[in-house]
């Protein structure tokens, strides 16, 4: 009897692994196109300045509007465009599409001091070593200038390679380009990456946010991380803000920069525009 249940298991975790691998293999198809189809777009949450409470910026994000589907993930095709390969032709017009909004943004408020576009990098755009031309070349296009530019890499894109990877961002922020270490507290090793990784911010995961009200434990890591990347010399953004009093107790223990749910949805870019004028 245990052994048919066990065949009958095996059987259904075959097909169900198959049926996964087929999907995979179908969005990749569908995704191959979908930038020139006009499925893809971006759109952009508010980052604001806690000191003082003014937009300073905001981050690009990616939606897939597929025509059947509807609203894809990006945690669903992101790694689809990273495992594929596609995200190197992908992740370039996704940085240009950011850089010409921005640039739109200065144009609507001409008087006012430009905010910045913080556009994330896969781990496979960081090792491919085009970053610096690619940005170069949108900086160069658009005529952004270069700190405004924000890339944000997650602490699995400088693993493994860290001298490659220390190179390349040194070139990038020699450049003007600042980089922020996205979904910082996460990874185990994120301290002793700061010693070798040169970056201008970190972005705490909003897994830490989320508790800050309740847990001890994470307000102690969330106030130990602002002193420490302080007593470095860098940014501290917070993700996931979603209550006033996790703004509140951000502030307080002096993290500089917010973005969050309570702040501001992402919206598309005319929407974005239309927040910048009213
Ligand atoms: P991320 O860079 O850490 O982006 C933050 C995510 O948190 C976004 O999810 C955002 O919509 C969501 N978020 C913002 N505020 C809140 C909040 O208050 N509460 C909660 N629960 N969530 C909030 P999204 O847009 O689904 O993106 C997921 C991830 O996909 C991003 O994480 C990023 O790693 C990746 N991604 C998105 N766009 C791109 C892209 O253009 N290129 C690359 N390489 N990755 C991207
Ligand atoms: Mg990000
Ligand atoms: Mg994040
Ligand atoms: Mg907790």
């Amino acid at each position: 009897q245990a052994k048919v249940a066990g065949k009958n298991c095996y059987r259904f975790y075959s097909r169900a692994m198959d049926q996964a691998v087929e999907r995979r293999v179908h969005l990749e198809h569908e995704l191959r196109g979908a930038w020139d189809r006009g499925e893809l777009s971006l759109v952009y949450q508010p980052v604001y300045r806690l000191a003082d409470g003014a937009m300073v910026g905001a981050e690009a994000l990616l939606r897939w509007k597929h025509p059947e589907q509807g609203l894809i993930a990006p945690s669903v095709f992101i790694d689809v465009a990273e495992q594929s390969g596609l995200i190197e032709t992908l992740g370039p017009q996704v940085l240009r599409a950011a850089c010409e909004d921005a640039m739109a943004w200065q144009k609507a408020r001409p008087d006012a001091e430009p905010l910045f576009v913080s556009v994330n990098v896969s781990p496979r755009q960081l090792r491919s070593g085009d970053l610096p031309k690619t940005v170069a070349d949108c900086l160069h296009d658009t005529g952004l200038a270069p700190h405004y530019l924000h890339l944000e890499l997650t602490e699995t894109a400088v693993i493994g390679d860290e001298i490659h990877a220390s190179n390349l961002l040194a070139r990038l922020r020699a450049s003007g380009v600042k980089v922020w270490l996205d979904d910082f507290g996460t990874g185990f090793s994120g301290l002793s990456h700061l010693r070798r990784v040169p970056v201008d911010g970190v972005k705490i995961d909003r897994s830490f946010i989320a508790d800050v009200l309740r847990d001890p434990d994470d307000l102690a890591l969330t106030t130990a991380i602002i002193a420490m990347a302080h007593s470095l010399g860098i940014t501290v953004v917070a993700e996931g803000v979603e209550k006033e009093g996790q703004y509140a107790v951000l502030r307080e223990r002096g993290c500089d920069l917010a973005q969050g749910y309570w702040l501001g949805h992402p919206v598309n870019a005319q929407e974005f525009r239309a927040l910048l004028i009213s």
